[in-house]
């Protein structure tokens, strides 16, 4: 029998679209809880499958499995954006879906997403919609410098991606991406990037993350630290914009949003992610209250824990460029670094840029933190420790 209530209690069951890492972790701090939940993705042995009530294998625009998984549940909530619309409708006629399909229908289309954020005055760089070569060409000359063109739909970790150095390109790059329709941005003079969360319930409570501080490697996320060494004023100015945001879009659940800080002391939104988001795992170690427990309290219309940090906290991903290098990295002589702690995403298969896995470290300063994590990970690729 379904709650009757807008609060879901613990005992009820969380259907979760997406088994991915996100979904897993997400799972976890469900059934710390004591909730139950399932996932659906297409994909039988996704990382949530082992931690999980039940496993529902089908598309994510499978409308109908959608249902299937919210028939059983008390509420829905997503850890993928390309969860099809049709299916986060179908779910929505058996359980409360937050985030809901509006929401996504903004942020899971670049040029929608964009579009959005440039209407509500949200400060975005350059940028132009573009559907064909010919636009793409055009856009270049107009934004007169080097441009980051992006797939609307369907990318992630940079990939849907291009950088177009000349107009003369255009050509190239719009076969190369293959889409229908693209954003060119201004390749912009980034000083460094952050983000910020912010968890809501559809009580209207919010709780927003101090900023994290990330660092890219050929577009995927390296390493991320919480809180921001970075000043007070940028940082209020970042919890203003994401809280902002999160109260127009009128999100439920958690919303991150990424920003770029320029060279001038510009700052941008970069792009918005209605999830849990990578950057953020070390709220798990920082953070008075994780951004996994923060999501099923605010899809189960619970009070918000506090996301202030008790200690500072830096993650790095394992992507599976280290277990190609060395099917058994020595995990035994990683942990020995102290503040260290290993989490695993049971992913089968590994792949470059995909993402096997993130260290985690506690330190007395964020430097201190990413210092232990960087040393942790150069353990592994230099590949000691024990071996079989
Ligand atoms: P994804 O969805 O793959 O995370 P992003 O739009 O966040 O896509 O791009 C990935 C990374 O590429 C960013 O974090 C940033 O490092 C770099 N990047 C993206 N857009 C720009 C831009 N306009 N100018 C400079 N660097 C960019
Ligand atoms: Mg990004």
């Amino acid at each position: 029998m379904k709650q009757q209530t807008n609060i879901i209690l613990p005992g009820a069951t969380i259907g979760i679209l997406g088994g991915g890492q996100l979904g897993r972790m997400t799972a976890m701090a469900a059934r710390s809880l004591g909730y139950r939940s399932q996932v659906l993705d297409p994909d039988p042995s996704c990382p949530a499958r082992w931690v999980v009530d039940a496993c529902f294998s089908a598309s994510l625009d499978d409308a109908r499995a959608a249902a299937d998984l919210a028939r059983g549940s008390d509420v829905v909530t997503i850890e993928i954006e390309k969860v099809s619309l049709d299916s986060m409708r179908a779910a929505a006629k058996h359980a409360p879906v937050r985030p809901d399909a509006d929401v996504l229908e903004i942020i899971q289309h670049r040029a929608t997403q964009k579009d959005w954020l440039s209407k509500h005055n949200f400060p975005v760089g350059d940028y132009r919609v573009v559907k064909s070569a010919m636009e793409l060409d055009r856009a270049a000359r107009e934004l007169n410098a080097e441009c980051y063109v992006k797939a609307a739909q369907g990318g992630y970790d940079g990939r849907g991606q291009a950088v177009l150095h000349s107009p003369t390109d255009a050509h190239k790059a719009w076969l190369y991406l293959g889409a229908e329709v693209c954003v060119a941005e201004k390749a912009l003079d980034i000083e460094y990037e952050i983000s910020v969360l912010v968890a809501r319930s559809p009580s209207g409570q919010t709780a927003v993350y101090p900023p994290a501080l990330n660092h890219h490697t050929n577009r995927i996320l390296d390493w991320s630290v919480i809180p921001a060494p970075i000043p007070p004023a940028l940082e209020h100015e970042a919890s203003r914009l994401a809280d902002s945001i999160a109260r127009d879009i009128n999100i439920i659940g958690l919303l991150a949003v990424e920003m770029f800080v320029l060279k001038d002391g510009k700052l941008l939104v970069n792009e918005l992610a209605p999830r849990p988001h990578n950057s953020y795992h070390a709220s798990e170690r920082a953070c008075a209250t994780s951004q996994f427990e923060n999501c099923v309290r605010a899809v189960c219309n619970l009070p918000l824990g506090t996301p202030e940090v008790l200690k500072p906290a830096a993650i790095v991903n394992l992507l599976g460029d280290l277990w190609l290098k060395h099917p058994h990295p020595s995990f035994n002589e990683a942990l020995s670094v102290p503040g260290l702690r290993l989490h695993l995403y049971d992913k089968q298969q590994p792949k470059a840029g995909r993402k096997m896995g993130h260290l985690s470290a506690v330190g007395a300063t964020p430097q201190e933190a990413v210092e232990r994590v960087k040393q942790a990970k150069e353990i592994l690729e230099r590949g000691l420790g024990i071996r079989d």
